[in-house]
This record gives structure tokens, sequence and C-alpha cells, in this order.
């Protein structure tokens, strides 16, 4: 009978939640999906040197934020628990002993001192470092002795010292491996905890999992657990290894060059919308030319023979394209609730927001999305429409000959005959509306009306409109300033500035 697919990932919670655990779980997810099987989160804290305080947290709560859902995990239990290694301590070490029983793994009582000194040895003579097996073949009697005597051990797989061993990877062909060049690797460790290697194993077994997809810095291990299954005489889940995202320079994806923390992702305002469709593109292509696409989307159409091996490029250009696409997709009330914190970061609102503030804010929303790559570009790129109190440019020695010259003309335009005119025609057309919700079409209207009855060329008219109403040479499409702002703001802004320039 057909085994149910079940994948997983088995992240180790050792710092930031890394942005290729959320990128590996979403092609186990689709990958479970397309496939009527289930996909599970298992937590690898074995290694307690490495272990932070919180990092399993912040894993469930970034993939949760993206929607990668697991149906079985450490937070919600499942049949196959526990899920969290630590919990599981009590089982490794029996499996490790039955290996020895079997012949398949043997006691090895070598001193760190004598591995160090073989080390160096190897490395001397040009040779990859390894284990020589001098343990490998004490009898029965001698261990039993050195157990008594309570001696330190380990336990190591009897690797074959001939043949080969064959990863079978779906996207790579055969992957082979001299099995003289693969360790005798430790199993269990001193203290009685297990490795990384036995703890997988052990538990991809015992959950079921059918199909391994990981990264493929995973490669070299593979052979081992291949090893592993054979010893244990388990049937060995298929192995796929995906590719590694890479930096714009293609090297592995690393801090120093890309932001690769899922909270860094989260807290400049991507979209999980947004960054999950960038994952989906990287080594990936949806097919029919398709670039913009859901979670669901994604799942329903997956097929992991159209992953491509060559590097994907984390590229910040593309991911912000991306973002923008589902900025302008998504519902508009869903979205300024979504940047609520980045404007509240910039200071622009309160804790509580009233329902004029509300509205807005909703009308910044949606122009800004139009340009804007994220939420938090939206907030900080927003000044314009809070502050209402401002001053020209002062002209200052670092500015270029042409800035000099455009603020001049600020100043100027602002004092001549035309400037003066345009804003106090505009002032009064702006006064007689009867509410202070100006329509964005209303705006427009008002402006053009200005232009139309001083009779002057929009540069001439509009710059000193700009000026009072801004206080910089460019930017702000005023239309929409005018509607954002309404009328009374946009009168007060005009006065203040009449008043502070005695215009
Ligand atoms: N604990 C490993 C990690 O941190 C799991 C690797 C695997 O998928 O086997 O990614």
């Amino acid at each position: 009978m057909e085994r149910k697919v079940r994948t997983r990932i088995a992240p180790s919670p050792t710092g930031d939640p890394h942005v290729g655990t959320a990128y590996i779980a979403l092609f186990n997810i689709a990958f479970a999906h397309v496939n009527g099987g289930e996909f599970i989160l298992r937590i690898e804290d074995t290694d307690q040197n490495r272990y932070t305080e919180g990092s399993e947290q912040v894993i469930f709560d970034t993939l949760g934020w993206l929607g990668l859902d697991w149906k079985e995990g450490p937070d919600i239990g499942g049949e196959y628990g526990p899920y969290r290694q630590s919990e599981r301590f009590h089982i490794y070490g029996d499996y490790a002993k039955k290996l020895v029983e079997d012949g398949e793994a043997y006691y090895c009582f070598c001193s760190e001192e004598r591995l160090t000194n073989l080390r160096d040895r190897q490395k001397a003579m040009g040779k990859a470092p390894g284990y020589d097996g001098h343990c490998r073949s004490l009898s029965k009697e001698e261990v039993d002795a050195k157990l008594a005597a309570g001696e330190e051990y380990v336990i190591r797989l009897r690797m074959p010292y001939d043949g080969t061993t064959v990863i079978h990877d779906r996207l790579r062909g055969d992957i082979v491996f001299d099995n003289d060049k693969i360790d005798d690797q430790v199993l269990l460790k001193g203290d009685g905890f297990p490795t990384y290697h036995l703890a997988n194993v052990v538990d991809d077994h015992l959950m079921g999992i059918t199909h391994v997809i990981r990264a493929e810095e995973w490669i070299p291990s593979t052979p081992k657990h291949i090893q592993l299954y054979r010893a244990f005489k388990w049937e060995a889940p298929e192995f796929i290894h995906m590719p590694l995202l890479r930096n714009s320079d293609k090297t592995k994806i690393s801090k120093r060059k890309n932001p690769v923390s899922l909270i860094w992702y989260k807290n400049e305002g991507y979209l999980k919308e947004g960054l999950i469709n960038f994952l989906g593109l990287m080594g990936y292509s949806f097919g029919e030319n398709k670039e913009i696409f859901t979670l669901d989307e994604f799942k329903e159409n997956f097929n992991i023979d159209r992953v491509a091996l060559g590097g994907p490029v984390f590229d910040l250009v593309k991911l912000g394209w991306v973002n923008n696409q589902h900025m302008r997709l998504k519902d508009l009330k869903e979205l300024t609730d979504l940047s609520l914190p980045f404007f509240r970061e910039c200071g622009y609102i309160g804790e509580t927001v009233t329902e004029k503030e509300y509205s807005t804010l909703t009308k910044i929303v949606e122009l800004q999305r139009e340009f804007c790559t994220t939420l938090k570009e939206i907030a900080t790129t927003s000044e314009v429409y809070f502050k209402d109190e401002f001053s020209l440019p002062e002209i200052t020695p670092e500015m270029d000959k042409k800035e000099i010259k455009s603020t001049e003309r600020l100043y100027t335009a602002i004092k001549d005959e035309i400037g003066k005119k345009s804003i106090e025609l505009f002032a009064e057309k702006i006064k007689n509306f009867p509410t202070d919700e100006i329509s964005l079409e209303e705006a427009k209207a008002t402006l053009h009306a200005t232009l139309d009855e001083i009779g002057e060329g929009p540069g001439k008219v509009y710059m000193p409109l700009r000026a009072v109403l801004t206080g910089l040479t460019k930017g702000a499409d005023l239309y929409n300033l005018v509607f954002i702002i309404g009328r009374d703001r946009t009168l007060a802004r005009i006065n203040s500035m009449i008043k502070k320039y005695n215009i």
C-alpha cells in the first residue's frame, strides 16, 4: 500500500527564524498538498550549546504569520508526538543500542585527546579528517569491561568500508558517494545526547515522513542518513534537495549581504502574500508566465519537477516589485489596518485612531500603495500629509547650483504678483467648500479653475501653491494632497505660511 505523503521541516531553535526556513516550509507544504498529504513541524533542539531561548516561539509566530501552517507540531500536538526532540531524549539511546546489538554500530572509547591527535596527524598528511576505526573491532568482553569500569563512550555507526551509497534525488538524479569516504559518524554522544543524524533519522521514521525536502547544504549528511535507514532496516524517505538561496553575488545567502531574518521582513512591512509569492519564485516557475500568485494558487498548481537548480538570487528589488503588486491587490481596509503600526512608528498617529484620521489614512494608503514597495515605505514617505507646520527650505552650502536655484525660485514665487494672486484665489475657492471633505475631482477642478482664472502657466501658479501647502519644491501631487488633507488643513497651511512669510 502506498504510504500517505508526509513532509516536514525540522528547524533548530538557534536564533532568528531564517528566510530559508520559510522557503523550505513553503515547498514542503505545497508538495504535501498536491499529493493529498500532510506537513508537520518538528523542533530539533538536541544541540543545547546552540539553543536560543525564545527562538522556538518566534519560529511558530513567523511561520504562522506567513500562513505556512502545520498539521502537527510541538505547539498543537498530534498522534506522532512529542514533536520537540528534547522531549524525546529517552527514545534515541535505545535505538543506538539496538544498532550495537545488531552489529551495525559500536562503542567507541577514544579520548578527546586521541581524536585530536588523530585529526592533527591526518591534517599534516593532507588527508581528510575522519575516525580511523580504532574501536571498531573491540571484542564484546573488552567493551563490557570498559563499560563496567565506567569509561566514557560514544556510539558510532559501522559504515561499510567498500561499495557506494547513492542518493536518488528527484531533482538532481543519482548522487554517488564512496563508502570509504563516509566517516563512522557518532550517533550517541558522550553525554547521552543523540547527534543530529541519529535523532533526525529516528524521528523522520517514527513520524512517518515519506519525503525529506530540504536545502542543498544537507546533501553531505544524506548518505549517512541512508546508511542509517539501511542499518535499521527501515524504508528510507525520498530525498529532494532544494537549491540554496543566494546573495546577488551568488554566494550562499548570508546576513552580511542580505537580511535573512523573517522578523526583519515582517518589521520592514512586507506583506505575507508578497514574501510567500517571492519565495515561490525562487528556483521555481509557476508556469504560464505567471509571476503573481497566492499561497493557495501556488499549492494548487505545485509541481516539484518544475524546481530549477541554478542558485536563485534573493533580490530585494524583485521582492519589492512583488510586494508592491500584492499591496495593490489587497483589500484597502485590510491594507490600511496593516499599515497602522508603521504610521504609529513614524509618530503620525497615536494609540487610538479617530474615524477622521482613519479616513485620511485610507486615502494616503490608497495613493501610496501604487508606488511603494513596503508598508513601512508607505508610512515613511507620507510626512507631507501629516505635517501642517513647516518652513521653506534654507539655502545651505551643501546644495548644488540647481537646488539653490529652485529653492530661490520658491521664495520669489510666493512673493511675486502671480504667486500672491494664485494663493489668494485658491484659498478663496477652498474656503467656499461647505464641508471639510473635498473629493479628488473637486480638488482637481479647484486647482484647474485657479490656473484658468490666473491665466498663467502651471509652473507659475502651482509653484507658489506647492510652497505654501508643502514647503517643498517638488513632490506630492497637489490634487491628492488637497483631497487627503481636506479644506480646513489646506486653509490652515496657507494661513500659517502667509503669516510666516508676510505674503
Ligand atoms: N535541524 C536541521 C535544520 O536545522 C534539519 C535539517 C533537515 O531538514 O534534515 O535545518
